[in-house]
């Protein structure tokens, strides 16, 4: 199925085809009518599925660039992943002028990450015990983020992040978006898709 059969707005479209994206992947074609409707959803995706841009057209498309505030938070078990998955974003924005997507990894020194988060952005890609520390000190203010995503849940969960997970969800709206993205799907990610989602649709690729 053709990028051009979803309701995406025009700038981001043309990007895709100068990309060389035409044709979306089995998980992108899966998941992004749920994802652009506003659905919750769990996703079992492998690296190389195309899952970043599932969620990154996700991201683009429900963001407004004019309020410069946190809108969406996209969480990863690695910094090697998260600066991945934030490259992929900028390449997919760049149609959209002035997007700020800030990384908040752990293993980089802090300071200069409050620097940033002084300086705004409107999507944060993080590690989890980094944005947990970020958010309970107070820098990280999560008061306007309307999605949230949860990428490589399981790998998350082995490296001992779950307590980190849960005090982020607390911080988050309520009333947000929640996509998860796992390669498996133990009874630890359905426990916790249990609580943070609402009636989350379930693509399989
Ligand atoms: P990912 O699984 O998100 O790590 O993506 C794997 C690779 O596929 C990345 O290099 C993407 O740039 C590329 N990619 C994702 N979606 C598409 C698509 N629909 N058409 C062509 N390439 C894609």
């Amino acid at each position: 199925t053709a990028f051009s059969t979803l309701d995406l707005k025009p700038d981001l479209l043309s990007n895709l085809s100068s990309l060389g994206y035409e044709q979306m992947t089995p998980i992108q074609a899966q998941s992004l009518p749920h994802i652009l409707a506003g659905k919750d959803i769990i996703a079992q995706g492998k690296t190389g599925s195309g899952k970043t841009a599932a969620f990154g057209l996700g991201v683009l498309e429900h963001l407004n660039v004019k309020r410069f505030r946190v809108q969406s938070l996209v969480l990863c078990p690695t910094r090697e992943l998260a600066d991945q998955v934030a490259n992929e974003i900028r390449r997919l924005a760049r149609a959209i002028h002035n997007i700020k997507v800030l990384t908040l990894c752990g293993g980089m020194p802090f300071g200069p990450q409050i620097g940033s988060l002084e300086h705004g952005a409107h999507i944060v890609v993080g590690t989890p015990g980094r944005v947990e520390e970020h958010v309970r000190k107070g820098y990280l203010n999560l008061d306007d983020l309307n999605l949230l995503i949860l990428d490589e849940a399981d790998r998350m969960l082995e490296m001992g992040f779950q307590e980190a997970l849960d005090e982020i969800i607390d911080a988050a709206p309520s009333d947000r978006q929640t996509l998860l993205f796992s390669a498996t799907y133990p009874t630890q990610i359905k426990s916790i898709a249990g609580r943070i989602m609402q009636d989350p649709v379930v693509v399989k690729v």
